[in-house]
């Protein structure tokens, strides 16, 4: 299996040497040459496998020979095994069609860890074969730098930095990021927001002398890796409600666009998936941009669900790149034009393409504390905001033939604040991590420049 760079022009690469890279030479994002598809029967006789067994072989003909069936069905093992469900991914009914996909169960109460576990298990195999080292550099709205701290810590051929904005995450996500004791951890508050986390992190990728020399690895979403371990669970719960012999519909909340892009990939390999909806917050460029056919980017607005505060929905690209054919210099183009103008249009053809796969909706602050309250009151489940974002957005479109299926993206003790603001109880964090708030903090504090957030990585690294 080749991987191809969304903007054409970088070399293609393994499974492994994409992952270990991230983000392309040229600017764009890993995809695989190729997307598998996963002939029917094979997909009925996933049924009634564990979500191990289901995780290997949906994700098996993505790796291709960078690993053997036997260390990758162990390292999909090790992945999970610290989950706190026996399910991994359990599937939840809220009304007659309607159903709750939870996936918070993992070591930081977020879906980012089935990636981030897994990807953890697979940088270790892959680099202590290879004799290297890397540091990794992440951005973070809250959720992916606990995840890559916790799947990280204490691995000898890795140091991780995570860039989060200083004062916009939750206490519970920034304690998970600060409070591991290992010397490869490194917590990093910058001045400034998500995007400009994420913005510095791709100028970082961009400095090449900087990239080579300390053997810069990325673990966002961008990294196909984090894609394909989320393929899984749409398997898992879609073959639960009758797939392949009945059609499953998503709700996804989006910022990044890289749950809801692995979902896409499901349906592309033949998993009949109907409808794809995008659920955001008041943050909504994509739901905008469905429909008005403009990319338009502006300032992010603060919400209750910071894990989707975000204006540069990097997946976007990948979906893109579909959407225009496969045509690498048209997604060149647009993504010059976003750096330039921070706003670009879709095309016409690629917008009805779009429209084909994904829907949209967006949740306010207002009408996001109402459905936590809501939802409780009528299903006695107590959702996070990111969750009850996506409850919402599917719950609008009534009760339809098609199953729903709404992910829980994080486990509401992360949230305990708007939680309790809407429905009056105060989420307890599950007992296996009760001590959080007593642990001691270690940050460092870094301006929004450059060079010297290079400067601090050299140093550190060189210790
Ligand atoms: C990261 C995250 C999201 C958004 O996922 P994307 O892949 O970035 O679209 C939603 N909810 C929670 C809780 C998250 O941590």
């Amino acid at each position: 299996m080749k991987y191809i760079s969304t903007r054409g022009k970088a070399p293609e690469l393994t499974f492994e040497d994409a992952m270990l890279t991230g983000l392309a030479r040229d600017g764009g994002l890993y995809i695989p040459a190729e997307i598998p598809v996963m002939p029917k029967a094979e997909i009925a006789a996933l049924a009634g496998l564990s979500y191990e067994e289901i995780a290997f072989r949906v994700m098996r003909p993505f790796v291709g020979d960078a690993f053997t069936d036997e260390d990758f069905a162990e390292i999909i093992q090790k992945a999970y095994a610290g989950f706190g469900h026996a399910a991994r991914a359990p599937l939840v009914q809220l009304g007659p069609n309607d159903f709750l996909l939870e996936l918070f169960h993992g070591p930081t109460l977020a879906f980012k860890d089935f990636a981030m576990q897994l990807i953890g298990q697979l940088f270790q195999v892959a680099l202590s074969r290879r004799g290297e080292r890397v540091t990794i550099v992440g951005a973070t709205s809250g959720d992916t730098g606990s995840a890559a701290i916790e799947a990280f810590r204490g691995l000898d051929a890795v140091d991780v930095f995570i860039l989060f904005p200083n004062g916009r995450v939750s206490e519970v996500q920034r304690r998970q990021m600060t409070t591991p004791t290992e010397a490869n951890v490194h917590a990093l508050a910058l001045e400034g927001d998500f995007d400009d986390c994420q913005g510095k992190l791709k100028d970082m990728f961009n400095d090449f002398t900087f990239r080579d020399e300390v053997r810069l690895a990325g673990v966002n979403s961008i990294n196909w890796a984090r894609v394909l371990a989320q393929v899984v669970y749409y398997f898992s719960s879609a073959v639960s409600l009758g797939a392949p012999h009945r059609e499953v519909s998503f709700t996804v909340p989006t910022g990044n666009f890289g749950d809801i892009f692995a979902g896409y990939i499901a349906k592309r390999m033949g998993l009949p998936i109907r409808d794809l909806v995008i659920a955001t917050n008041q943050n909504d460029i994509l739901h905008r941009t469905l429909e008005t056919g403009a990319y338009t980017t502006q300032a992010v607005a603060p919400s209750i669900s910071p894990s989707m505060d975000i204006q540069v929905s990097s997946n976007f690209e990948r979906a893109l790149y579909f959407a225009y054919g496969g045509d690498g210099n048209a997604v060149a183009q647009l993504m010059a034009e976003l750096k330039e103008k921070g706003a670009f249009p879709v095309s016409q053809g690629a917008l009805e393409s779009l429209r084909e796969t994904f829907s949209s909706g967006r949740v306010s602050e207002e009408e996001t504390l109402a459905a936590i309250a809501k939802f409780h009151a009528t299903t006695g489940e107590v959702l996070c905001p990111h969750s009850a974002i996506a409850a919402e957005v599917a719950a609008r479109r009534g009760t339809e033939s098609t199953p729903m299926v709404a992910l829980a993206t994080a486990h509401p003790a992360k949230f305990p604040d708007a939680v309790e603001r809407a429905c009056g109880q105060r989420p307890a964090l599950p007992a296996r991590m009760a001590d959080l708030f007593e642990r001691e903090e270690r940050l460092t504090e870094v301006p929004n420049d450059l060079a010297a957030l290079e400067a601090l990585i050299r140093e550190r690294i060189s210790k």
